[in-house]
Order: C-alpha cells, then sequence, then structure tokens
C-alpha cells in the first residue's frame, strides 16, 4: 500500500502540511531519573524489581536502552534506569528496595538527566546517547510518526469539515470572517460552530475561546440536571477533539486549546504577526508542541489555493 505522504515537506494528502519543528532546532526534553550501578550478577533480580514496581515507565523510556555497561576502574558494572526522579518514591525508598532484592549493601544510585523525546537524525542520536544516556535508533521516527499519523486521518472528514467553515466564512458580512469548529472525531459529532463576534467592549470574544465557553456551558448544565456527580466524567471538555478552522489562532487560544486537550487542529490561514501555531508565526513559540507544557496536539495548515483565496483575510495585527 502506498501512502500519499511527502516525508520531505511533510504534508499528507498533499493538502496537509503538518506544523512541526525544523529537525535541526529539536532540543532534547530532559527529564531527571534515578539511575542505579550494580554488579551484573544482580541484573536478573533489579530487572525484575523494575517490571513489578517501575513497569509504568516503560513507555516512556522506548527509545533508550534501560540497561547499560560501564567500566569503572577496570570492573564491569552495569547502569540501570530506574525511575523518575519526581516519581512515587524517595531516594531512601529506592535504595531499601535495591538492598532487598540484591542483598547489596553498597548500591549506588544516582540522577541523571536523560532525555524524554527522540531525535530525527541518527547523527544527533549519536550526540545525544554520549552526551546524555544510550539512544536506541530504530530509523528515523519523523517517518514513523507520519505513518501513524496519516493512518489515523479521515482526509474525506477533514475536507467536508474544511468546506464547511470556509462556507460560513464566506456568508460572514462582518468584519472578522473567521469560523472554528469543533469536532468529536469518536462520534463525528459537531460540538460547536462559532464565528467571531468580538467587539470593541469585548475584545477576547476569538472564536475559539468561545467555542471552548459554548461546550462548557452545555457540560455545566447536563452536570446540574443529573444532579450527582459522576466520578467518570472527563474533566477535560474538549478531550481528544479536532478543531477546524478559518484563520490561526494566537497564543491565547492555542493555549486554551492545549488546556482543554483536543488532539488535532487545521487551519487554513496563517497568522504570520500573531499566530501561535505556526513555525514562522508569531515569536515561533508553535504552543501544541511546546514542551514546557503537559498537553501537546497535532496541527496542520491545510493548503488549498482555491479555499485559501476565497476566505477572507483579516488585519495581520489582529489576534485570532
Ligand atoms: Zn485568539
Amino acid at each position: 500500500m502506498s501512502f500519499q505522504i511527502d516525508y520531505q515537506r511533510e504534508v499528507l494528502y498533499g493538502v496537509l502540511q503538518r506544523i512541526s519543528p525544523s529537525i535541526s532546532k529539536i532540543k532534547p526534553n530532559l527529564k531527571e531519573y534515578w539511575i542505579c550501578s550494580i554488579d551484573p550478577k544482580n541484573s536478573k533480580k533489579v530487572l525484575s524489581l523494575i517490571k513489578s514496581r517501575f513497569q509504568r515507565t516503560t513507555d516512556e523510556l522506548r527509545h533508550l536502552k534501560r540497561v547499560c555497561k560501564e567500566n569503572e576502574d577496570g570492573n564491569i558494572v552495569l547502569s540501570i534506569l530506574l525511575c523518575p526522579v519526581d516519581g512515587d518514591y524517595t531516594e531512601n525508598e529506592i535504595s531499601d528496595l535495591l538492598k532487598d532484592v540484591t542483598q547489596q549493601n553498597d548500591v549506588k544510585i544516582t540522577k541523571k538527566c536523560i532525555p524524554m523525546n527522540k531525535p530525527f537524525d541518527k547523527e544527533i542520536n549519536l550526540e545525544w546517547s554520549k552526551k546524555f544516556w544510550p539512544l536506541l535508533w530504530k530509523g528515523n521516527p519523523l517517518v514513523q510518526d507520519l505513518n501513524e499519523i496519516y493512518k489515523n486521518m479521515n482526509i474525506q472528514k477533514v475536507q467536508s469539515y474544511m468546506d464547511q467553515v470556509t462556507k460560513l466564512s464566506l456568508k460572514e458580512e462582518g468584519e472578522n470572517p473567521i469560523v472554528t469548529i469543533f469536532v468529536d472525531p469518536s462520534s463525528d459529532e459537531i460540538k460547536s460552530v462559532v464565528v467571531d463576534k468580538r467587539t470593541s467592549k469585548d475584545i477576547i470574544k476569538h472564536s475559539v475561546i468561545d467555542g471552548i465557553a459554548e461546550i462548557a456551558a452545555r457540560e455545566l448544565q447536563l452536570r446540574q440536571e443529573r444532579k450527582i456527580q459522576d466520578k467518570k466524567a472527563n474533566n477535560y471538555l474538549c478531550l481528544n477533539y479536532h478543531v477546524y478552522t478559518t484563520h490561526e489562532p494566537c497564543t491565547m487560544c492555542a493555549m486554551a486549546l492545549v488546556h482543554s486537550r483536543i488532539s488535532q487542529l487545521v487551519y487554513l490561514k496563517p497568522s504570520i504577526k500573531t499566530g501561535g501555531i505556526g513555525k514562522n508565526s508569531g515569536h515561533g513559540e508553535m504552543i501544541h508542541l511546546s514542551c514546557a507544557l503537559n498537553w501537546k496536539f497535532e496541527a496542520f495548515q491545510y493548503i488549498d489555493k482555491e479555499m485559501f483565496v476565497s476566505v477572507k483575510d483579516v488585519d495581520s495585527e489582529l489576534y485570532v
């Protein structure tokens, strides 16, 4: 099966330009981990300790070697990645666990910063391996990422929602024909359709903010009608929703999308001066991928010339 993916430009189906950082700008996203150095004869015991106590760290460490052989003054020792420093166990608890399983009183544990992301280049992979901790190289992760996104993308749906925001924008006679649609992809249900209605008195009525507010109001009403608290209800308003919009959102709206936990944003027109998403927009924050935030989402610019020309530009200084 051949995929309609341009790996060089990161374009899917010829119309979806993925917004991701330049490969040369990818920096290691470091996290402190506890590491122990042990006699190789104890490796099985420590690995089974990891399995029983620290198993949930396995996923985030798939790109790293868990165990690495080191030569300390002619003696071979094994360094093993245990768990995050800010995790569930204190240094003393980890020492006690290790003493218990190895019967060794002198197990050395230290802190080390390790990269939680994968570089997209073999050379950088080697560089980070030397500098931080040995990384595995299983081929270019960018190719794997794009294949994964492609397999989960329903291009007909994307096209149909982009058609809808475009048509609604064309009908708008106001100054800012900015239209945003929120969709729950699990049910293909539209959760909100908003046209920018800001006024000089209410300047933060951006379409994204209004969309989230509408979804929040409905959720509140539903919860009040139910009268009892559903403990299983998710507390993120737009968890994994898809958002389609005519103009690239500003930093405030991009942050609101992060906080409400959407999984995908598609926009038509970039906001070069004020946008919070594009590689060359605003201050290049690319909020949807910021390492400092605890949620990320995929973002794409929809590159369709006809639509692009038909939707009106807004003032380049306007925070969409
Ligand atoms: Zn905004």
